[in-house]
This record gives structure tokens, C-alpha cells and sequence, in this order.
């Protein structure tokens, strides 16, 4: 994808879902596209094994079910919270995305820069100490970085040119361009090709290369993300700018359960 069409999919995405579709960082985003469950089924779950007092929503919620919440989560009670799922679009730096991927207890679908070309950007620190990266430093660091992105660039189209030219002399007859190139053997020959030149050259793709990709996770996981990336002085900075940009959208979703997760957190 390149800056041009993720830019304007990020602002489409922020038009659409303002309160939950955020920047992080100069190409970063983070949106909280959906989300199953809330208070009262957390609830619901934890009392299945004592009562049939359920409540219908969350506006049933009073004090003693408050109490309830805070409870569970004080005396890690974790199963009800399992109830409750978030699916989240990240868009971040693959070195954000190593670490990220640590947290099993969730579900995953990466970009593939096997069937689309990389993203055309990569992160550059916006307020770097000058005593560890300078404006020169960051001179250099950002000439690296393009000269790997124009050198994916140019090998994949010497090499789509190469395929290209060999599957014409094998597939003479099809029209080859345009909407029309849709010859069914034409294809079978150069799609594997071409795949297989994407995926030889995207291994020059460093780690400060962008990637996109879906999360879904229950409450109980994520507030174990939370609690490991949200640790100043221990995080790194850019997954935990992520982190805190999420936990907002979560409390603005669900402010009774994040009120009682902030108690409990405090109190250890
Ligand atoms: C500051 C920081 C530094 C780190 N440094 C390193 C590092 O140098 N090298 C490195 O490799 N990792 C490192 N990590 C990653 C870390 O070890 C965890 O893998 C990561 O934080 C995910 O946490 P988790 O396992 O609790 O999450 P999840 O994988 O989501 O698991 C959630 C919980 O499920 C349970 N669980 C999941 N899988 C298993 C299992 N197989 N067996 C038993 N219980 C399980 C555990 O209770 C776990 O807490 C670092 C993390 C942080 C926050």
C-alpha cells in the first residue's frame, strides 16, 4: 500500500469512527472497530454459578453489581471477563508488531506482503534525544531506510518485467493488459511467479516497515497487554503509545469496567 491510498483509508476510517479510529504516530493507527459483550454480561457469567438473577444491560447496573466487578478483578476471578471481545485494526511498525504478537491469548490476520506489495513508508522517531539520535543521524537513518524501499521497488519490477515477457512468449494470443488481462493459463503461470518475487524481496523489508493487520482479544487478555505495555520505564515507547491510545477508547466504551480496573490497578 502506498502513503498516498493509507492516508486517505486512515482518514476515511477516523471520518467514519471518530471516537475509536485514531493516529498513533506519523503513518501509525489504531481503530476499535467492534466489540462483543459489556458489563452486564461479565456479570451475568460470574453469577450463572450462584443465581438466576441476571440482569438484562448495563443500565441495571447499581451499586452491588459494581461491587461484583470489583471483586472479580481484585481477586482474579478472570473467566467472566473472557466474556466481553474487542476486535481492533492496528496499523504499526513490524518492530511494534514482534513484540505485540508475544501476547498469544488473541486472534491474528497479518497484511501479506505476499499477495500486496509492502507499504512504501517506515517510523521515524518524532522527538529523539539529540544525545542518542541526532539531526544528522537522522539524516542517514532516513537515506537507509529509502534506499532498501527503492531497491524492493526496482528488483520487484525487473523481476514482474522478467515474468512478464516469458509468460507472453509462452501465452501469445491473450490480450495482456488493461481489465482484459484475465487469460486463465496466462495467470496460473505468472501469479506464482509473482508471488514468489514478492516474497523473496520483502525480506530487504526492515523492521521499521509498516504492517496492518486485525486483533481480536478478550477483556481478561487485554488487560494483561495493558498492565505489560503500559509500564513507563519498562514498555517501549512505541508499543505503549499504541497501548495507551487503545485503553482510552476502552474506557470511553466501557467506563464502569475500566473505572473498576483503574481502582484495583491502583491498589497494588
Ligand atoms: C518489558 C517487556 C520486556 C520483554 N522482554 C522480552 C525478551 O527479552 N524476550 C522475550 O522473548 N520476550 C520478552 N517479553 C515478552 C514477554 O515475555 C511475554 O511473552 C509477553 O509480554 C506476552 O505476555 P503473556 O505471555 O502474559 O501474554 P499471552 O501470551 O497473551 O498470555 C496470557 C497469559 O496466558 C497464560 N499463558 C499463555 N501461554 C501459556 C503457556 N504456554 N503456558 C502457560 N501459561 C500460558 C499466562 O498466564 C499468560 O500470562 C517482554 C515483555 C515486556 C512487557
Amino acid at each position: 500500500m502506498k502513503k498516498k491510498e493509507l492516508t486517505k483509508e486512515i482518514n476515511l476510517r477516523i471520518n467514519l469512527n471518530p471516537n475509536y479510529a485514531k493516529r498513533v504516530h506519523e503513518y501509525g493507527f489504531v481503530e476499535l472497530e467492534s466489540s462483543w459483550g459489556d458489563e452486564a454480561s461479565i456479570i451475568n457469567n460470574a453469577r450463572v454459578s450462584v443465581t438466576d438473577n441476571r440482569i438484562n444491560s448495563v443500565s441495571d447496573i447499581t451499586e452491588r453489581e459494581e461491587k461484583l466487578l470489583y471483586h472479580l478483578l481484585k481477586n482474579n476471578h478472570g473467566t467472566p471477563f473472557e466474556s466481553l471481545y474487542f476486535r481492533f485494526r492496528v496499523i504499526a511498525p513490524i518492530f511494534v508488531i514482534r513484540q505485540w504478537i508475544r501476547h498469544r491469548i488473541a486472534s491474528y490476520n497479518e497484511f501479506s506482503q505476499r499477495y500486496r506489495t509492502p507499504m512504501d513508508m517506515f517510523y521515524v522517531p518524532e522527538d529523539t534525544d539529540e544525545l542518542i539520535m541526532t539531526k544528522d543521524d537522522q539524516k542517514e537513518y532516513i537515506e537507509l531506510l529509502e534506499k532498501v524501499y527503492e531497491y524492493n521497488k526496482k528488483a520487484l519490477e525487473k523481476s514482474y518485467k522478467r515474468i512478464q515477457d516469458i509468460g507472453v512468449k509462452f501465452y501469445p494470443n491473450p490480450p495482456y493488459s488493461g481489465k482484459n488481462n484475465q487469460h486463465k493459463e496466462y495467470d496460473e503461470f505468472v501469479k506464482p511467479l509473482r508471488a514468489r518475487a514478492r516474497e523473496i524481496y520483502r525480506n530487504v523489508i526492515p523492521v521499521a516497515g509498516y504492517t496492518d493487520l486485525y486483533w481480536t482479544i478478550n477483556f481478561r487478555s487485554l488487560t494483561n497487554f495493558f498492565n505489560l505495555r503500559i509500564c513507563p520505564g519498562h514498555t517501549q515507547q512505541e508499543i505503549m503509545d499504541y497501548a495507551i491510545v487503545m485503553k482510552e477508547m476502552c474506557k470511553l466504551k466501557y467506563p464502569i469496567l475500566m473505572n473498576t480496573y483503574e481502582k484495583v490497578k491502583n491498589e497494588i
